[in-house]
């Protein structure tokens, strides 16, 4: 799977964290992340759902560049949206296959906060 962003192949990793272990994609030349919807669905048995407050906001020109779902064949154009809980994570995420694709700085504030499951929901909330 080649990176959205780079075009360059990514490469499988591992995270683990206290009570959970995830497989991402990474690219070794940005170094964002692809996370399949398979991956956040783990976190589902393991933390309280979380209600959350959807709000998508429109591509800005400048800043958001548009990028293609690395994992559907037909490469649909990922949906941005930014997080309820912290407007500076712009997540890039598929309606189709709900994988997500995330920056270099979205990650580390996802473990910093437990973000990543609170991702989990939103994605989830988005898709049905
Ligand atoms: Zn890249
Ligand atoms: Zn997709």
């Amino acid at each position: 799977m080649n990176c959205p962003r780079c075009k360059v192949s990514m490469q499988l990793e591992t995270i683990k964290e206290k009570n959970y272990q995830l497989e991402i994609d990474r690219c070794p030349q940005c170094d964002g992340i692809w996370l399949d919807f398979e991956e956040m669905k783990k976190l589902e048995s393991i933390v309280e759902p979380v209600a959350w407050e959807v709000r998508q906001i429109p591509p800005q020109v400048d800043q958001l560049i548009g990028l293609y779902c690395p994992r559907c064949p037909d490469s649909p154009l990922l949906i941005k949206a930014d997080h309820p809980r912290d407007r500076h994570v712009i997540i890039d995420y598929c309606k189709k296959c709900q994988g997500t694709w995330l920056d270099p700085g979205e990650l580390t504030a996802i473990q910093q906060e437990h973000f990543l499951i609170s991702l989990y929901h939103f994605i989830r909330d988005l898709g049905h």
